[in-house]
């Protein structure tokens, strides 16, 4: 039965997680094109080009965090379905076992991770019959950063900086880029949107994300959502929020828009916000062997363009070098907008971390130490602990905790990516400390930047969420928060908000076709 299927699987899927589709690969070499050199946009983008560039040549996770699997198969009349749905979950723990994939599924109630990728819900497979004599298969990895950053609308509605969405296309304008101004760096941006317009608040969002299967440069056979989709694509760069929310000419790569009935009572707008690292890839298998016939995204007779022809970051001469531990003088002599390159000892610690050390005394001792915001993946040979990649994580998630951490254990930097609120920036100029922001989802670049892993602690929260002790050399990121209570995310969503507004104010409905 399919004897090569299995195989096919696996390679669909690290294929998927470690070498970015040719189509996003041309978005982000325009974006970097866009973007003046020696600019902040300028230098994370030539970090994610680099990042790109060793994910598909090391065959490494292009971000560590390889969200959820979702798998979309097509097949064939007479398919043993449940015998395929066992197989993609066993490539999913293999792909997991061999590093591909981040052990990502956790128990919702206990917080325990399964270490394969499996349990209730995971991974996503959706089945779907067609009259073509061949199997379908199609993997979207989206990450969490990014998932978080999808939203919902039900209109009309109020927005922020737009005023009233109504039930028209112009409404549907206006949510769209409400949600891209919305993510801001938090899903680290450049991003591209899946977007429904109707349905229910179920099939919506699910139908918004299967517009991410479309390729970036492909038009809407629909000439309403075609002109939507490039009024969207001509405007939406004007926010100014670039690349990692660093301010920039590119803030999208790419928006596409599909549309449902709906029932007359409801009108909802859904969106599906993804990163810059865009993963997905589908394959067409022969029906009978299961043997890969053709790759989908990309063409294996075309040999892979390198994003970048030379060095990748280049620094330019004014970075400052920190050696943790830190001090207090040196932490509070830096200034937003500083670029940094950290040596010495970090300590990871994202979620779980972050609560433990609420309620019990840290594992080491943080006193002008570096805490970074990353759930690396990790590999063991023999004793020994390699990380294979380490990108930063949403940081707005530890804002419950992350000012009484800093004011009760001393730690002096907090690297991550996306920004924080308030009540950290009030913490880190009461302590003196900053907030770093590292490039998001380039992992590899970032495990590069690891000399070695010198211990663990928290084991028992899992290999994402344990606490690792790493010893870094030149790692570079910029202060976005500073111990003089300035925020870069906090200019940035002010200004991109006013750019919002004058957005919202100009009327596209002459433009885009406007129906009830
Ligand atoms: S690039 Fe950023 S948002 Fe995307 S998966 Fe990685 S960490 Fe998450």
């Amino acid at each position: 039965m399919l004897p090569a299927f299995y195989e096919s699987v696996l390679g669909l899927i690290v294929k998927t997680s470690t070498d970015l589709p040719p189509d996003v690969r041309a978005a982000m070499r325009g974006a970097m094109a866009a973007e003046p050199a020696g600019t902040r946009a300028a230098q994370a983008l030539a970090i994610i080009a680099q990042n790109i560039d060793q994910a598909a040549t090391g065959e490494g996770a292009i971000c560590q965090d390889t969200g959820m699997p979702t798998f979309e198969v097509h097949v064939p009349r007479g398919t043993d379905q449940i015998w395929m749905r066992q197989k993609i979950r066993e490539a999913v723990a293999a792909a997991t076992k061999l590093g591909k994939l981040r052990p990502n599924s956790v128990d919702s109630i206990t917080g325990e991770n399964t270490g394969d990728n499996l349990g209730p819900g995971t991974p996503i497979i959706h089945f779907d019959q067609w009259e073509k004599d061949e199997i379908e298969v199609k993997l979207l990895l989206k990450g969490g950063g990014c998932e978080n950053m999808n939203i919902q609308y039900s209109l009309p509605t109020e927005l922020p900086n737009l005023g009233r969405a109504d039930r028209t296309l112009e409404g549907v304008r206006k949510c769209i880029l409400h949600a891209i101004w919305n993510a801001q760096g938090k899903g680290c941006a450049p991003g591209a949107v899946g977007v429904c317009v109707g349905g229910d608040r179920t099939s919506g969002y699910l139908h918004a994300k299967e517009q991410l299967f479309r390729t970036l440069d492909d038009v809407n056979p629909d000439p309403r959502l075609a002109e939507l989709e490039a009024t969207i694509m001509g405007t939406a760069n004007n926010l100014g929020i670039g690349t990692m929310g660093f301010g920039g000419n590119v803030s999208l790569i790419g928006c596409k828009v599909g549309v449902l009935n709906r029932l007359p009572a409801s009108f909802f707008v859904s969106v599906a916000y993804d990163c810059w690292a865009f993963r997905r890839l589908g394959v067409q298998l022969d029906a009978r062997l299961g043997s890969i016939k053709q790759w989908l995204y990309r063409d294996p007779s075309n040999p892979m363009i390198p994003m970048i022809d030379q060095e990748g970051f280049v620094r330019t001469g004014r970075e400052i070098r920190l050696e943790a531990p830190l001090d207090e003088a040196t932490v509070r002599s830096l200034k937003v907008g500083d670029v940094v390159l950290l040596s010495g000892r970090m300590f990871t610690g994202r979620d779980a971390v972050h609560a433990h050390l609420m309620k019990h005394e840290p594992p080491v001792d943080l006193r002008g130490a570096v805490l970074y915001h990353c759930g690396p993946v990790v590999k063991k040979e023999g004793d020994s602990w390699t990380v294979t990649a380490a990108g930063p994580t949403t940081s707005i998630r530890e804002e419950p905790y992350q000012a009484e951490i800093l004011r009760r254990y001393g730690v002096r930097a907090v690297v991550g990516k996306g920004g924080m609120g308030t009540q950290t920036l009030q913490a880190l100029k009461d302590s003196g400390a900053v907030y770093l922001n590292a490039v998001g989802g380039a992992a590899q670049f970032y495990a590069r930047c690891i000399e070695r892993t010198d211990g663990v602690s928290l084991m028992e929260f899992g290999t994402p969420e344990a606490m690792w002790h790493l010893l870094v050399r030149d790692f570079p990121a910029i202060v976005t928060m500073d111990a003089h209570g300035n925020s870069l995310h906090k200019e940035l969503e002010a200004e991109s908000g006013e750019k919002l507004k004058a957005l919202g104010q100009q009327d596209f409905s002459g433009s885009i076709a406007s129906r009830s």
